[in-house]
């Protein structure tokens, strides 16, 4: 049986692989912050200005978290999401810090930012996870105001969808995408946070994996941590970002850890693999970082010191 000591060990040798098999990170204590997807790149602007402040993770994950929220033109998450198969926008969020606390919102209407409430979740009340009506009543009790989230252009696109109402999931970014977002800050402390409007025209209710504290997203700060896109369903099955950051644990490289959390999925089930994207992100504690997903087409964009890029993941059905 393995010590604790032989468990430190075998930790503190991880620590060193990533630089064969993953992005080194430029400097230690040196912040960082990435982002799935090309709206990563706006997202990390605004995260940036929090971390080159000297500012904390936390902080900087929501700010970057409420650029897409905030823009009507991207329709996957808050504002201008696609709606649900009634034509409702419904959203899911989930925000976590470096103590382990954590807030999430799930299926909430007519708020643009609900990484916020998420965070208010978590500041303001003894729970985890807050949905619905009670979500909102909530939200509005603190001061988030009530907006309408479809617009013209996110209305159209359902009534073309209504046309032939066929729910088939599509692999990239036509149809869904989050917003997964992790930052590790001057002082060490990772935080990380996911937003998104789902699935379009998924069934009215349905919530998926980015609210999901340990699916959608999860950090602790001993060892890394994790966001992931795609597929909610899939991402719930293997509770794919505490895998992630576990895998980080016992001495994988962040890309390693995403590469065999996407392959679990892909061996459970080979024929719903080959159709559908999931795509994970990770950070580990010195600011490592890479990515894994299931198809190509998958980025991911990172913000430190150098600037700020966008990266293709590597992907498992090549
Ligand atoms: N993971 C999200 C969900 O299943 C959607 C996405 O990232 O595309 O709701």
């Amino acid at each position: 049986m393995k010590t604790r000591r032989d468990f430190l060990k075998m930790s503190a040798m991880g620590a060193m692989l990533p630089a064969m098999n993953s992005m080194p990170h430029s400097a230690a204590n040196s912040p960082i912050v990435i982002s799935t997807w090309n709206f990563g790149l706006a997202a990390n602007v605004e995260a940036w200005k929090v971390l080159s402040a000297n500012g904390r993770a936390l902080d900087a994950v929501e700010a970057g978290a409420r650029v897409p929220e905030g823009d009507p033109n991207e329709t996957s998450v808050g504002l201008g999401g696609l709606p649900d198969r009634d034509g409702k926008v419904t959203l899911d969020a989930c925000i976590m810090d470096e103590n382990g606390n954590c807030g999430s919102v799930a299926f909430v209407q007519g708020i643009v930012h609900p990484i916020s409430v998420a965070r208010a979740v978590m500041e303001k009340t003894p729970h985890v996870m807050l949905v619905g009506e009670g979500a909102e009543r909530f939200a509005f009790a603190n001061g988030f105001k009530k907006e309408k989230l479809l617009t013209p252009k996110s209305e159209q696109a359902w009534k073309e969808w209504l046309k032939t109402a066929k729910y088939k999931p599509i692999i990239n970014v036509e149809n869904h995408d989050t917003i997964g977002i992790v930052a590790l800050d001057v002082s060490g402390n990772l935080s990380g946070a996911c937003t998104t409007s789902g699935l379009a025209y998924k069934m009215h209710g349905r919530v998926g994996d980015s609210p999901i504290i340990g699916a959608g997203m999860y950090v602790d700060n001993e060892i890394g941590a994790a966001a992931a896109t795609g597929m909610g369903e899939e991402v719930i099955k293997i509770v794919g970002c505490h895998l992630v950051v576990e895998l980080m644990r016992q001495g994988n490289s962040p890309k390693d850890a995403c590469r065999l959390a996407v392959e679990r999925i892909a061996k459970k089930n080979p024929e719903r693999a080959k159709e559908i994207q999931v795509g994970f992100l990770a950070v580990n504690k010195t600011g490592d970082y890479g990515a894994f997903c299931l198809q190509k087409g998958f980025n991911y964009a990172v913000h430190d010191k150098s600037g700020n890029k966008l990266i293709d993941s590597g992907y498992y059905f090549s």
